[in-house]
């Protein structure tokens, strides 16, 4: 299946809530906040040690990884760990559909071999707060039996609202760790690394098993300048390339660009000189998670004078959840609401939002159409959208744009000025990651299969042999014995495909059901009711045509006749070869010779649905 890479995406699930009250919310905790001048930072839950077990069997005696999603596709992230009679699993992820995929909201891994195995699962360890790596947590943490959740604290405040947004709160119990503890689960002991990514908490594991210590490290960049001032510990990195490395798995979203990933500190220094030079409005579009670009947009309002509007129900919920848990700094009384807006002169106010995807129900979408509750663009505006289009949304992306330029607004982004850099490691970072960890085993993760390829091929450059590479499929299984023998098992695959999600449905919408809704979409559909007798099979009268986005009926008289023609000839011919009427194998019948015949006539292949009414 065509996947693509659709990481926080056209959204159209889940209704936003009103946005008042949260804005109300994240008001009267500013105000705490700066009155007390530190935020209240969130008691940490002592963690508790997990029962160790260690009943081995003797098929279980090597060590496997399996990559449930994430490798065939940007989003989606998840990874199984499994020795002897324990499991432990990496981050559970969403992936956006594309267009091949009409109607479905999101993606979720299969995880049919983790529920027949739950009893083994020792610990979910989520690695960042990105939907592609912490969405699927409400969809498939209930299906495994509510297993204890690891993860640092701001990626637990995500974690938290996700869950209580499908009212899960409570059922798993949600572990908050800090970068040096060691977690011991069944038979791996887990150790931590802070890396750099476009939000902070991002970490990387280090985990110990009895074959060996596998690095994982998915979605990160080196960034010297960090603006939250946490870099990279390369130290803990080195440290753990010095004791031997067996396997790492490493990012391979930005393998295909060479070169470095520019700091967050640049782009801070462009959003620093905009602001300058912006004499009106300012409305700044980013990602909701993107923390440290937030706080750099704080950071300019306040030199530059200027007040904050925080609008759009992610945007204001992250921020009220970094401010809680301290991971944002916000100035005293910088952040006002939005019909405040009219007190100040148009060069002191920011607007700052979400729809930097283009996606339809976001922030900025709503200000370029017009429909904004109380943000009206007008002319002297300035709209500034930090973030590259994920591929596959530039079109939508385009339309904001335009229809913000319609309003009378100057649009500022990448390709006109830095003003967004990817938190992703380019090709140099990746060298580094591989020269420093030094494993004797490499399997490219997070990325679609053209960055994974290419991401093995660099590593080859760095003198890893291709046959210690190994780039998997979604399901697959990677197999290292104790005496250090590695392979992808052909034999097997856990998990093969994708769970949809459509609407309040989960998995319930197949393959064939999306191939269904392809096919609808483009050539349409053409319905064939037959009325036959119950006893001889023959047609009672005229077979009926509905037809829906496939031809207009009424220009097409000659066509429409031709066919009850032939639909009545295949009854009369087909409805003979049986003894008794057959109905499954005549609609076949018809559904195949009379799809082939409105081919022949017009070149387009409609949904053929023949209908048999029995009398
Ligand atoms: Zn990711
Ligand atoms: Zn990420």
């Amino acid at each position: 299946m065509m996947r693509k890479n659709m990481f926080h995406s056209k959204n159209k699930s889940q209704a936003p809530k009103p946005v008042g009250a949260a804005e109300d919310r994240l008001e009267a905790l500013i105000n705490k906040a700066t009155n007390t001048t530190t935020a209240a930072i969130a008691e940490p839950q002592k963690m508790p040690v997990p029962l160790a077990t260690s009943r081995y069997t003797a098929s279980r005696q090597n060590l496997r990884v399996i990559p449930m999603g994430g490798v065939e596709e940007v989003g989606e992230n998840m990874t199984a760990i499994e020795y002897g009679d324990d499991i432990i699993i990496i981050d559970m992820g969403l992936a956006f559909p594309d267009d091949t995929m009409p109607g479905i909201d999101y993606i979720i891994p299969d995880t049919k071999w983790l529920e027949d195995n739950k009893k083994r699962i020792r610990g979910v360890i989520i690695t960042h707060g990105h939907l592609d790596h912490i969405g699927a947590v409400p969809y498939i943490l209930p299906k495994l039996g509510d297993p204890p959740v690891y993860t640092m604290a701001l990626t637990a405040g995500f974690i938290k609202k996700r869950l209580e947004e499908f009212g899960l709160l409570g059922r798993s119990k949600i572990n908050v760790l800090t970068k040096d503890d060691v977690l011991p689960l069944g038979n791996f002991k887990v150790r931590f690394f802070r890396l750099n990514h476009s939000i902070p908490d991002s970490m990387g594991l280090c985990i110990t098993t009895p074959v060996g210590q596998i690095v994982y490290a998915t979605d990160w960049k080196f960034d010297h300048t960090p603006v939250d001032g946490k870099p990279t510990e390369f130290d803990k990195i080195a440290k753990f390339g010095a004791e031997g490395v067996l396997l790492l798995m490493s990012d391979s979203t930005n393998a295909i660009k060479p070169g470095y990933c520019a700091s967050e500190r640049e782009i801070g220094i462009t959003i620093e000189r905009t602001f300058s030079e912006i004499k009106g409005r300012i409305v700044f579009a980013n990602f909701s998670t993107s923390i440290s670009r937030i706080q750099q947009v704080f950071n300019a309002a306040a030199k530059y004078n200027r007040k904050v509007i925080v609008t759009g129900r992610s945007m204001v919920n992250n921020i009220e959840i970094a401010l809680s848990l301290g991971y944002i700094k916000i100035q005293p009384k910088i952040i006002i609401k939005s019909e405040m807006a009219k007190k100040y002169p148009d060069s002191q106010i920011v607007i700052l939002t979400t729809g930097s995807q283009g996606e339809e129900g976001a922030g900025l979408a709503r200000i370029a159409r017009g429909d904004h509750k109380t943000i009206k663009i007008k002319k002297g505006d300035t709209a500034i959208i930090s973030a590259s289009p994920i591929p596959g949304n530039e079109r939508a992306v385009a339309v904001v744009m335009s229809n913000l330029t319609r309003l009378g607004a100057h649009v500022i982004y990448n390709k006109t000025l830095d003003i967004h850099t990817s938190g992703h490691a380019h090709q140099e970072e990746l060298k580094l990651m591989i020269a420093l960890v030094k494993p004797k085993f490499f399997m490219p993760i997070h990325g679609e299969h053209h960055m994974i390829v290419t991401h093995a091929e660099l590593a080859q450059t760095m003198g890893i042999p291709p046959e210690r590479i190994f780039s998997l499929d979604n399901g697959q299984i990677l197999e290292i014995t104790s005496a250090g023998e590695a392979k992808i098992t052909e034999d097997a695959k856990i998990a093969s495909g994708y769970v949809f999600i459509d609407g309040l449905g989960v998995g319930d919408v197949g393959e064939v059901v999306i191939r269904d809704r392809q096919v609808m979409a483009q050539d349409g559909m053409f319905v064939i009711i037959m009325t036959l007798d119950r006893r001889s099979g023959k047609l009672v009268n005229q077979p009926d045509i509905i037809s829906r986005g496939f031809i207009y009926m009424k220009g097409n008289d000659d066509l429409i006749r031709e066919v009850k023609h032939e639909v009545r000839k295949l009854v009369e011919s087909k409805g003979k070869e049986k003894l008794e009427p057959n109905w499954a194998y005549l609609r076949n019948v018809i559904r195949d010779e009379i799809g082939e015949y409105l081919y022949q006539k017009t070149e387009r292949r409609p949904m053929v649905l023949p209908v048999v009414i029995e009398v």
